[in-house]
């Protein structure tokens, strides 16, 4: 498996073509550009989040827990007070960061069911749903978030079959095809929870057709 160091600089420079693309197309501003970069390197380690005790465990939980104060902040600030709302996200930092991190342990194998491509379109979907109706960004740029997450997730996967070709003497170990995989057979009810969870997501996408708009714009620069 690759590093966690290979993983996120990786994910980052796959990031940045993306947000150079998408900004020469005119399609976003530099700041969104940069927003772009960032989901698509937390995509590039999110899979780990399963792995025992690393770095990549430690990092995504925080990550995780900025981005739900972020969230926390932005949805609740017209109701609360500044008191309540400081204390509301300091809680919501502490609950993401140290108790959510246990159960997941508890829960996952490595390279389990977060290794595979269900995986990866969970949180793609939920990165774009959550932006579009909690952020209220416009419905292309959602979109686009989502799929940078996607991107970032992909580009994980296959770094880790690459690095289970031993790429001197071409011999497969015996950790390839455990990484890039549609789903995961060894455990097919939590594969079949998270089926049940991305089909859930789909009608709190942004339109449709704004992903096509989106698309159309991003192959029509390649031409
Ligand atoms: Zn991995």
């Amino acid at each position: 498996m690759a590093d966690f160091r290979t993983h996120l600089s990786v994910a980052a420079g796959g990031g940045t073509l993306l947000a150079l693309v998408g900004w020469q197309a005119d399609l976003w501003t530099p700041g969104e550009a940069l927003s772009v970069v960032g989901l698509t390197a937390l995509g590039g380690i999110l899979p780990d989040i399963d792995a025992d005790n690393s770095h990549a465990v430690s990092l995504i939980f925080t990550l995780l827990a900025v981005l739900a104060v972020v969230a926390g902040a932005l949805l609740l600030s017209p109701w609360l007070s500044l008191g309540a709302l400081l204390a509301t996200c300091g809680g919501l930092y502490i609950g993401v960061r140290y108790g959510l991190s246990p159960i997941f342990k508890h829960f996952s194998v490595h390279r389990g069911i977060w290794h595979s491509l269900l995986a990866a379109l969970l949180c793609g979907l939920a990165i774009s749903a959550g932006g579009y109706r909690f952020l209220a960004l416009q419905p292309g740029f959602a979109w686009a978030q989502g799929l940078a997450v996607m991107l970032g997730f992909l580009i994980h996967l296959l770094l880790d079959e690459l690095y289970s070709v031993d790429l001197t003497g071409a011999r497969l170990k015996r950790s390839f095809g455990t990484a890039l995989k549609p789903f995961d057979y060894r455990e097919p009810l939590n594969s079949a929870l998270m089926l049940l969870m991305v089909a859930g997501l789909v009608p709190w996408q942004p339109s449709w057709s704004a992903l096509g708009e989106l698309l159309a714009q991003g192959s029509a620069f390649w031409r």
